[in-house]
């Protein structure tokens, strides 16, 4: 099939053309490069020997759309990747997250159906979730708008209800929500990861920099929390089985609306993950414990086995995977792909 990935040389969408390109299927990129670079396409021409062109441009204006479309379409799918992901940023910059978030949706749409696609593949996150209760998180769990701490996560259960109702009156339509936990890893290659710009704010890209020397210490988010080690737990998944979920999803897509969640299932604490990294490295990292930041759930982790019944998908990656993978491309590219 030929999918359009729109924010398809990020993170996520990199790793998914990689892997819609070994499944045989063929993969466009329509990017505005504002939070990654142009070189990930040759990235991905080095791993799969196959080309994934890109299309420059905003997957929030439809005439950006439909130049993706006059230039290489048509298309049989949308995946869309491109939103902003910043959840304390997106505190400071509601009306840019949903902006952005919604524009990239609504443009995206109605190119893409006025066009005849089959299926919508939509990144949204496992922090639609909202009770803590509910662990480990079903399809069905609690998502309730207001509950949720910030607008990133509120843009994109948005999303999931606009998808909702566009599904309803295109019912030849298949819209597939791939609820995310917590992507990390890179290409086993090393020519692929993550690159956040400026100091991440997330634990493995953080303790990848601490590793590196870029940065002095790794700092604990609070070991007071109700969970094994008192560190707070996520459900961290290597980014090439997301993007394999991707795939998986892409090729089951029957008309409809469906949700999955794309996670291990195993909740892992900040210091398991950095044991875990540690032996990546193979000595100690610097490391001190902080208050706990503002926001944070003590843990989340899903239940995926609706992916693995439905889509036959299910991660196989482990966590030592996943931090020697991250090394390995940190290592490499310590500057990101420009550095
Ligand atoms: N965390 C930490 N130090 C950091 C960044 C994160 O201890 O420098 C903790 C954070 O409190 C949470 C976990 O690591 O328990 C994962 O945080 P991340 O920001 O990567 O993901 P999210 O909280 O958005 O799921």
């Amino acid at each position: 099939m030929r999918v359009l990935l729109a924010g398809g040389a990020g993170y996520v969408g990199a790793h998914t053309a990689i892997a819609l390109i070994e499944a045989g299927h063929e993969a466009v990129l329509l990017d505005d490069l504002t939070n990654t670079s142009g070189l990930v396409t040759e990235r991905i021409a080095r791993i799969t020997g196959g080309r994934a062109p890109l299309v420059a441009g905003s997957a929030a204006h439809v005439d950006d759309v439909e130049r993706a479309f006059a230039e290489h379409g048509p298309f049989d799918s949308i995946m869309h990747f491109a939103a902003k992901k910043a959840v304390g940023e997106s505190v400071e910059k509601p009306l840019d997250y949903y902006a952005n978030n919604l524009d990239t949706t609504y443009a995206l749409l109605r190119v893409g159906i006025a066009n005849g696609i089959r299926s919508f593949i939509f990144s949204s996150t496992g922090t639609v979730y909202s009770d803590p209760a509910d662990l480990p998180f079903t399809e069905e769990a609690t998502r309730n708008l207001v509950d949720l701490s910030n607008p990133y996560s509120k843009s994109k259960l948005m999303n999931e209800v606009v998808l909702a109702d566009v599904q309803k009156v295109n019912p030849g339509l298949n819209i597939t929500l791939l609820r995310y936990f917590n992507p990390v890893g890179a290409h086993e290659s090393g020519l692929v990861g993550e690159d956040p710009k400026g100091t991440p704010n997330n634990l493995m890209p953080f303790v990848a920099r601490v590793a590196v020397g870029a940065l002095p210490e790794v700092g604990i988010f609070g070991d007071d929390y109700d969970t094994p080690d008192g560190t707070g737990q996520r459900d961290y998944i290597h980014v090439v089985d997301l993007a394999e979920g991707h795939v998986a999803a892409l090729e089951k897509a029957q008309p409809g609306l469906a949700a999955y969640n794309l996670g291990t299932g195993i909740p892992v604490s900040v210091r398991e993950l950095v044991a875990s990294f540690e032996r990546a490295v193979g000595h100690e990292l610097p490391k001190s414990v902080k208050p706990r930041r503002a926001g944070d759930l003590a843990a989340t982790y899903c239940d995926p086995s609706k992916a693995e019944h439905e889509l036959g998908w299910k991660a196989t990656r482990t966590l030592d995977d996943m931090t020697r993978d991250v090394w390995n491309w940190q290592q490499k590219n310590p500057g990101g792909y420009e550095g």
